[in-house]
């Protein structure tokens, strides 16, 4: 198949730009001619429009993902020694700020299909030292919210969602409500790193509860522990979102369900493509969850990845491994509590993974040029 014109990324955020351009500059430009480059009115407009988009009472902006999650386990008063679990196949982010604050991470396994955290593996990793679940809304979907929340409630846990990759992803709970990601636990973490659904163009992060109290003790602790200006109850840490990235968030947050939509349209041309191919399998969808696609998941069987790799790539298609090695398996983890083989589904996966190209400017032409490059390979 001849190339094609357009260079193919796994994420296109030049193109998006191109379409939002003459705004993004005028609102960059704005906040220039503020000078309000920190903590400005654009930082709370852009957090009360997050509030209302999220349907939760408060947001907290912060500087990245990675500082939401600290933060979060830092106004929970986690103590050293204090068991977290969550997902042994995830960005290493989650697990780093639970060790960062002394913390024991307690790393469980995730289900084949839609990499969801296990939720029967979490309730063996329970024991009475157990403080928090930290389930990670892995490549856009939820969860399953409604099962881990009642382990919570039964265990009196905390319940730290890292929405990170799936924000404005919706939880369906058996009661008949919808909720968004992140909204639903103790507290939810993100980040808006740009090639996150909602990306700014620098580092941004945010924080989001319902808990007034809570909400409080979060905007203090991101603020060096400050309740009244030079005024300090408690160590803290600097965490901002500047104006800047706050100016282009607002922006696009009011293209955020179309831009999943467009990941959705994609997703639906991989999907079928792809479908009932024996050595291909695609994601699988949640019954709980809809899906904002951060990523668009391949578990290859009997196909020499690598090989893969490198025939796409002669083809200017990239493809990249989310993620290749399992946490309990990496040396700043590694742990006398865990060896190979603990977690078969991650290290599975680990090793069969392949993620395609996805992001909201992926026209027909590029899908089926990737496509068609698969099959030729996969065949
Ligand atoms: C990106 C990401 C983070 C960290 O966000 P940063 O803004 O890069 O610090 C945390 N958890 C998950 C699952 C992520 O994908």
């Amino acid at each position: 198949m001849t190339k094609i014109a357009k260079k193919i990324q796994m994420v296109d955020l030049k193109s998006q730009y191109e379409k939002i351009k003459t705004e993004v500059d005028a609102a960059i430009q704005n906040v220039l001619d503020n000078t309000a480059f920190i903590n400005g009115p654009e930082v709370k407009a852009f957090q009360s429009e997050l509030e209302q988009y999220l349907g939760v009472k408060h947001v907290i902006p912060c500087a990245n993902g990675t500082d939401a999650l600290q933060i979060a386990m830092m106004a929970l008063g986690l103590k050293p020694g204090d068991e977290v679990i969550t997902a042994d196949f995830t960005y290493v982010a989650t697990a780093e700020v639970i060790a960062l604050l002394g913390l024991k991470p307690v790393l469980v396994d995730v289900v084949p299909g839609t990499f969801d955290i296990d939720v029967k593996a979490i309730e063996k990793a329970i024991t009475p030292k157990t403080k928090a679940i930290v389930p990670v809304h892995l490549f856009g979907q939820c969860a399953d919210m409604d099962a881990i929340m009642a382990l919570a409630k039964k265990h009196d846990l905390f319940v730290i969602e890292d929405t990170a990759q799936a924000i404005g992803a919706k939880f369906k709970s058996t009661d008949g409500t919808t909720k968004k990601a992140g909204t639903i636990g103790t507290v939810g973490c993100t980040s808006f790193f740009p090639s996150k659904n909602l990306g700014c163009y620098g580092d941004g992060g945010a924080i989001f509860t319902n808990d007034d109290q809570l909400a409080a003790k979060i905007r203090k602790i991101a603020n060096h522990g400050q309740s009244v200006q030079y005024v300090h109850d408690e160590i803290g840490v600097n965490s901002r979102l500047d104006s800047i990235q706050a100016a282009i968030l607002r922006i696009k947050l009011r293209d955020l369900d179309n831009y999943a939509a467009a990941r959705n349209k994609a997703a639906s041309f991989y999907d079928k493509a792809f479908a009932n191919h024996s050595k291909l399998t695609t994601p699988a969808r949640a019954k709980f969850s809809d899906h904002v696609f951060h990523q668009y998941t391949l578990q290859l069987k009997n196909v020499d990845r690598n090989a893969l790799r490198e025939f796409l790539a002669s083809k200017d298609i990239p493809a990249m491994i989310y993620y290749p090695i399992p946490l309990h398996l990496q040396k700043a983890y590694l742990d006398p509590r865990y060896k190979a083989g603990d977690f078969p589904v991650t290290e599975q996966l680990c090793e069969s993974v392949v993620s395609l190209p996805m992001h909201t400017e992926l026209d027909e032409e590029t899908l089926n040029y990737i496509t068609t490059n698969v099959l030729e390979f996969c065949k």
